[in-house]
């Protein structure tokens, strides 16, 4: 290993105690979303920080996207910090925002803990803990190198958690990554692994129709939550067993999602949920409309329309074999898969680090979800992108999130040596 790196890695050692404060101080932010909680404060935070060490910052609103209003501002941030010569453009993205609380915690959501090597908070996993560890090896690389070519960019982006109109979207749309070279996401899929992309999304809306009547007489009206029925038993006896026996070459993790998967994700029929203090009967009613959402994740070996005909088709037969049988299907939103190849640039740099830091090649890994990567490949046109940070994907969204203090420094050597290949004068 050369000077410069066993230099950077020991300034990254001395910066513990800075890594865990920076953490802490963003966890104590509170950005929940929805609604979009305190995105100014946190860019104005980050903006404080990074100024010091030589970074310019602009402020970008993604007005007019979805959630974006006077009280929710939807602010992002890219922090750049430009080296004495040309070269290549190095860009870390993490989210800001962090998902609803939810019950079950024993610790302070927002307090930021540290207990047992262990810092502790809603977004201290996915992805504070990412996004800290990225700015202290950025911060770390600089003091190190001051003479390095080319240019360091940190962005802080909202709304991931819900789609990322608002944040990585939208600044792709504005050209915000065209001089952009490499893309490293900082969510937390662990230490030694890099994540190279995530199976495709397709959300879609099933509307049943019926005939409102007495409930004392089913048989003069036609209910639709019987025929959305007859459309699960259809998914149950054809479609699940059908996708079930999908299997991709995509190394998703966990196991389980290595082939196609449907959730159904809710379900309502007949007369609206009665507020809380209501303590009345519902009325008598053969319910006229059923509605439901199902979440299909796809594979590379699929394509969109033929996940769609699926859907079609079991609504095809009950359309030729029920009586009265009427529907509508809306597509609500849909991603394709994305995949970055395992030789490109930023890939083979980041497994040469993970193998210098932690001496053993990286777990190459496909994300279940999808996350920011879809809109820096589909909009912003660069594939040389992954995801990799520190943190276990699965305590992410759970009570008593955290993320682990010597994770986040190995993490941080891992995207510090990155720099000095990427970057350092040769
Ligand atoms: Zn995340």
């Amino acid at each position: 290993m050369s000077n410069l790196s066993e230099h950077l890695l020991q300034r990254i050692d001395d910066k513990r105690d800075d890594l865990i404060t920076l953490t802490q101080d963003l966890v104590r932010i509170p950005t929940l979303n929805p609604p979009g909680d305190n995105y100014l404060e946190i860019c104005e935070f980050l903006a404080r920080r990074l100024e010091k060490h030589g970074f310019t910052c602009d402020f970008i609103r993604a007005t007019g996207t979805p959630g974006d209003s006077e009280r929710y501002p939807r602010w992002n941030l890219i922090a750049k910090r430009e080296g004495t010569k040309a070269g290549q453009c190095v860009h870390f993205n993490s989210h800001t925002d962090v998902v609803e609380v939810g019950q079950g915690w024993t610790k302070d959501p927002f307090g930021g803990a540290l207990e047992d090597g262990k810092i502790y908070g809603r977004g201290a996993c996915d992805m504070k803990g990412g996004m800290a560890a990225s700015i202290i090896a950025a911060e770390a690389f600089v003091e190190e190198c001051p003479d390095f070519q080319g240019s360091i960019e940190i962005s802080a982006t909202t709304d991931e958690e819900t789609g990322g109109f608002g944040g990585v979207a939208y600044l792709a749309e504005q050209g915000a990554f065209a001089h952009v070279d490499h893309v490293i996401i900082p969510e937390p899929l662990n230490k030694d692994r890099i994540c190279l992309g995530h199976r495709g999304v397709w959300w879609g809306e099933i509307e049943t129709h019926g005939e409102i009547a007495h409930g004392s007489m089913p048989f003069l009206g036609d209910c639709a939550v019987r025929h959305m029925g007859a459309v699960i038993r259809e998914m149950e006896d054809k479609l699940y067993p059908a996708l079930a026996e999908k299997r991709t070459a995509m190394p998703v993790v966990p196991e389980g999602a290595r082939q196609s998967t449907m959730n159904i994700n809710s379900f309502h029929g007949g007369q609206a949920e009665p507020d809380a203090d209501f303590t009345g009967l519902p009325s008598a009613c053969v319910p006229d409309n059923a509605r439901m959402i199902i979440d299909r994740r796809y594979l590379m070996e699929e394509s969109q329309p033929e996940v769609v005909g699926e859907i079609q088709s079991v609504l095809d037969h009950l359309t030729e074999t029920r009586p009265n049988f009427s529907y509508d299907l809306r597509e609500l939103w849909s991603v394709t898969p994305t995949m970055t190849e395992k030789d490109a640039p930023v890939v083979t740099t980041v497994a040469k680090a993970i193998k210098d830091v932690l001496g053993k090649d990286p777990e190459y890994v496909v994300s279940p979800g999808t996350y920011d990567q879809k809109h820096i490949d589909r909009i912003g046109k660069l594939k040389n992108c992954i995801a990799y940070g520190p943190g276990l994907l699965e305590l992410a969204h759970k009570p008593d999130e955290y993320v682990g203090v010597d994770d986040m420094i190995q993490s941080t050597k891992v995207m510090g040596l990155c720099l000095i290949d990427l970057l350092a004068p040769k």
